[in-house]
């Protein structure tokens, strides 16, 4: 399994060297607590961690 990483400013995942939601390039392997969200509108996690998208997601960046 190829290791994920996290950005630090929209907790997206992904195992590229830059985050497909907003292009940083801040990525961390120090994440933990993997959420998915399938609905953002209807999601309280999404509106906390202001998530817009659908798709995979770290709960803790560090
Ligand atoms: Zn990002």
């Amino acid at each position: 399994m190829p290791k994920e990483y996290a950005c630090k400013k929209c907790n997206t995942l992904t195992t590229g060297k830059v985050c497909p939601n907003c292009h940083s390039t801040e990525l961390t392997p120090d994440w933990s607590g993997l959420i998915v969200v399938v609905d953002p509108e209807k999601s309280t996690v999404s509106k906390t961690l202001n998530i817009s998208k659908p798709g995979r997601y770290a709960l803790k960046v560090s």
